[in-house]
């Protein structure tokens, strides 16, 4: 559509150029058809045939607010939260829906929230993916030197993240489960502890 730097369409040569127009003013009174008239009186013809092409939609209902954010689609401020540290991951990711909610759910204070999200998400500043993006030189683990740094090697594989484990009951319990894939791994861990 044409217009003249702000968002008002170009009148035709006898029309009439009006600047607070609103697309509900192009639409007929009883809310199911373009008005003609008044697109013939502000539009030209070109614009007027783009937009009779847009169907309307045989609905007055009210119109509702809705923030995807939430199940519910009812803002949280807790969610506004999520938005502000993870910003785009947050609302692109293609996380596992129950992965995301098990993340969601965990007590705790929110950097850990954070951080398992990160690690599902692939975007732990590991020495792999830090390599992948040619941030550094290695992808070797800098504590052992001796395997590529992922995310399963540092949370799980390399020595000390073994000893640690090795202290708790519920390692026999999980070890077995531990993927590659951290979200998976997060899935998997997420059954042990619901069982
Ligand atoms: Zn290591």
């Amino acid at each position: 559509m044409h217009n003249r730097g702000n968002n008002t369409p170009v009148p035709p040569p006898n029309g009439l150029y009006d600047d607070d127009l609103l697309v509900a003013d192009l639409i007929a009174e009883n809310g199911r058809e373009w008005n003609d008239a008044s697109l013939a009186l502000h539009l030209r013809e070109e614009d007027r045939a783009s937009i009779k092409s847009i169907p309307l939609i045989d609905n007055n209902g009210p119109d509702t607010l809705y923030w995807r954010l939430t199940p519910t689609g009812r803002y949280s401020v807790k969610s506004a939260y999520w938005l502000g540290v993870l910003g785009n991951h947050y609302v692109n990711s293609t996380i596992d829906e129950n992965v995301w909610r098990g993340i969601w759910r965990m007590n705790g204070p929110p950097k850990l929230r954070h951080f398992l999200w990160r690690a599902c998400t692939n975007t732990l500043a590991v020495g792999a993916e830090m390599h992948r993006r040619h941030i550094q030189e290695s992808s070797l683990c800098k504590r052992c030197n001796s395997s590529v740094e992922t995310s399963k090697h540092a949370l799980f594989m390399c020595g000390n993240a073994k000893k640690i484990w090795a202290k708790y009951v519920f390692w026999d319990d999980i070890k077995d489960r531990i993927d590659d894939n951290f979200s998976t791994t997060f899935a998997r861990l997420m059954e042990v502890k619901d069982a």
